[in-house]
């Protein structure tokens, strides 16, 4: 079986792999164009590649993959939580959240994640492994489709915060949304994509250069609580996480996202919002909270309303743009957190 899958290349990857080969460069912007916008998979139809690079193709490379949806979830709120069936038969879980006309795919990166956060349904499997580039574009196919049969709008966004960690697996990821983003491929904004990230320091400025928007899981206002939450904490601690967080702002020119669950009793108190507004003092930022949503064991409960509110006030009234994430899916276990690639969850 051929080792090379020609939807795990972006443009110019395919390109040195035809060059090397010994066909023309611009070869690779016709093929590119034939598998991504045209969504060929048969190398017959396209008409306008010699029979040599055909041939060639056919017997180095494939381009067929098997990812399927074994099972649909759909909640009462339109959230659609989707079990996808890779290649191998491992499974990850893909959610559609609805809202108007806006369509929002939250992908998956990883099958499980191994970032072990103390209060994340996905941290329970332990990972099993980095999903290929074309399996991460996949899930953007596969909805796309699905929404088409229904009659409802394409996608208008993507959010890396499904299962596993996008930057653990950052070729992978960077690939993919090379593919996805670019005019002869998928053609999909990069200013409607947001990686999301438990902070792997040293990765972040690889997204600079690709035009999306970088999103930091915090979820705690100093040290010592982040690391009682996030193991994360004792690679790339605070101070350090701020800086690439700043220095991504600078670079990009766009806000840095700082996602902070709040855990009842925890880190929603008064004093965590102040902490949190010194903190985060020299970042051009905005703030979504997600209070916590609850699993069976998950040992944390949700936070009060009045705490939240208060929480919130605290930042607003220090001029800090915050957003609260409304809670999407819960009933089919597809709101944040809750992502086991299981595919359970009542009908
Ligand atoms: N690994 C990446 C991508 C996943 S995003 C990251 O952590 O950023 C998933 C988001 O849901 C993260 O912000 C995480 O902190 C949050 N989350 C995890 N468990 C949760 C829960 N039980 N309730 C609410 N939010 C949760």
């Amino acid at each position: 079986m051929a080792a090379i899958h020609l939807k795990d290349m972006p443009r110019k990857r395919l390109r040195g792999w035809l060059q090397e080969a010994g066909f023309q460069g611009f070869r690779a912007d016709q093929l590119f164009e034939w598998i991504w916008r045209h969504g060929r998979v048969e190398l017959d139809t396209m008409a306008n590649l010699p029979r040599r690079l055909r041939a060639h193709l056919a017997s180095q490379s494939s381009l067929h993959s098997g990812l399927s949806v074994a099972r649909q979830l759909q909640s009462s709120d339109g959230t659609r939580k989707l079990l996808v069936g890779l290649e191998d038969g491992l499974q990850v879980e893909a959610v559609i959240l609805a809202d108007r006309e806006r369509r929002t795919l939250c992908a998956s990166s990883q099958v499980g994640c191994a970032m072990g956060c103390d209060f994340c349904y996905t941290a329970r499997s332990k990972v099993r492994r980095n999903m290929s580039t074309r399996e991460i574009v996949a899930q953007f196919e596969l909805c796309n489709t699905l929404l088409a049969e229904a009659g409802e709008p394409a996608l208008s966004n993507i959010v890396f915060m499904g299962m596993g960690e996008p930057l653990a697996n950052v070729e992978n990821l960077v690939a993919a949304l090379q593919i996805l983003t670019d005019a002869r491929g998928l053609a999909f904004s990069a200013r409607k994509i947001t990686v999301s990230t438990v902070g792997l320091v040293p990765h972040i400025p690889r997204l600079v250069p690709l035009g999306v928007h970088l999103a930091i899981s915090l979820n705690a206002s100093n040290d010592a609580l982040r690391e009682q939450l996030m193991p994360i904490e004792k690679h790339y601690p605070l101070v350090e996480l701020v800086a690439a967080a700043a220095g991504f702002a600078r670079e990009s020119g766009r806000r840095v996202t700082f996602e902070y669950v709040l855990l009842g009793g925890v880190n929603d108190q008064a004093e965590h919002a102040r902490e949190l507004v010194r903190l985060l003092n020299h970042v051009r930022y905005k703030v979504n909270l997600i209070p916590f949503n609850e699993f069976p064991g998950s040992g944390y409960r949700a936070p009060l309303e009045e705490d939240v509110a208060v929480f919130q006030g605290i930042l607003r009234s220090k001029g800090v743009d915050v957003f609260r994430r409304r809670s999407r899916g819960r009933d089919i276990l597809a709101a944040c957190g809750q992502l086991a690639g299981k595919g359970e969850g009542a009908v």
